[in-house]
């Protein structure tokens, strides 16, 4: 289905949308921070940005939540599983790349486990994503597949055409429902081809290059010389849309506790620091190396997907000036291939 919204109807949509019951997430300016959340009113929401500092992801994987609450009297032991956690909702204004994230998501949320936070919450939220239409440097979409007005992952795609109107096209049924219901917001679509206002976002490597190259390097000495200046923060893995790592904790006494899910990323030291002592990832290279093999090759042998969508977030926000685009391109190229450092 194909409508049009006028931005002077936008006061009209968020207000329609809280009247039939759902909450609207939004980019919004703090400072100097875009923000995806919880917004009000239509003035409240910035347009004017290439990339909001969160990611959509916190939406569905939340950086800290109860999973369950128990207690303990002599040996029996009483579960209570939290509910009311999937909240209807709209995410208004997202990027195409972080909407592409949700798809590539579903399929380790859905593996060997199937977890109810996310797919409840996943049913519970429509993504109304607006095309890209403008870039910057650390954007790099087009290397992974995807488009600044890709449609993947997004059940409503507006792309501006005029300074205050957008193009409005449903991807999906839950999309098409959610049109339906403010339907008196929309406008009927032009006639004739608007004209698309999408930014145009280079190509930096060859993809297809990359998977082979790390086949056949696991032991190379690029993760050392990637990695010298990387102080381990791990900023990089929690704006990532699709960094997914999280640790579960109990809080609690002798007679209760919540038991508590919270983000933790690969490239801290103690994320694989065992019991004993042990840690079989103890060195920065080979937590990076971790990083770069998780996304682009084991992720892509599990589950037939690249688990990065190019928004250039972990680039942006990294301390140390890491690039993982000036990254992909050394290792797709061969005159950046170092000689491999022995295997014996
Ligand atoms: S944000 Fe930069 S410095 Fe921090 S862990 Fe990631 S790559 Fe390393
Ligand atoms: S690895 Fe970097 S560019 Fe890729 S999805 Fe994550 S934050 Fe975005």
């Amino acid at each position: 289905m194909e409508k049009t919204l006028k931005k002077e109807k936008l006061n009209s949509l968020i207000t329609g949308l809280k009247d039939k019951g759902y909450k609207t997430i939004a980019p919004k300016k703090d400072n100097n921070l875009i923000t995806l959340c919880e917004i009000q009113e239509a003035d409240e929401i910035h347009f004017d940005h290439v990339q909001t500092n969160n990611s959509i992801k916190e939406y569905f994987l939340p950086k800290t939540e109860k999973i369950l609450s128990y207690t303990i009297e002599k040996t029996k032991v009483s579960i209570e599983e939290p509910e009311g956690f999937a909240v209807k909702s709209v995410v208004f204004g997202s990027r195409p790349c972080d909407a592409a994230s949700l798809p590539i998501m579903d399929k380790v949320f859905n593996w060997d486990c199937t977890d109810k936070f996310w797919i409840e919450r996943r049913e519970a939220i429509t993504i109304v994503t607006i095309a890209c239409d403008k870039c910057d440097s650390y954007c790099f979409c087009t290397s992974v597949c995807l488009a600044p007005d890709a449609k993947q992952g997004s059940d409503v795609l507006l792309t501006k055409i005029s300074d205050d109107e957008y193009l409005v096209e449903t991807e999906t049924e839950k999309g098409e429902g959610l049109i339906k219901e403010l339907e008196t917001v929309f406008s009927e679509p032009p006639s004739g081809t608007p004209d698309r206002q999408v930014a145009t976002v280079e190509k930096k490597f060859e993809i297809d290059k990359v998977k082979p190259w790390l086949d056949e390097n696991f032991v190379h000495k690029i993760w050392a010389e990637f990695s010298t200046k990387c102080i381990g923060c791990g900023a990089c893995t929690f704006v990532c849309p699709t960094c997914h790592c999280f640790d579960i904790v109990d809080e609690c006494t002798m007679s209760k506790g919540d038991r508590v899910k919270n983000w933790d990323g690969c490239q801290f030291k103690m994320f694989t620091l065992h019991t004993s002592g042990h840690n079989p990832r103890s060195t920065q290279d080979q937590r990076w190396r971790q990083r770069i093999m998780h996304k682009f090759k084991y992720y892509v042998e599990k589950f037939d997907n690249i688990l990065c969508v190019g928004c250039g977030r972990c680039s942006r926000v990294c301390p140390a000036d890491m690039n993982i685009s000036e990254m992909l391109e050394i290792i797709s190229t061969d005159e950046g291939q170092p000689e491999p450092v022995s295997k014996e």
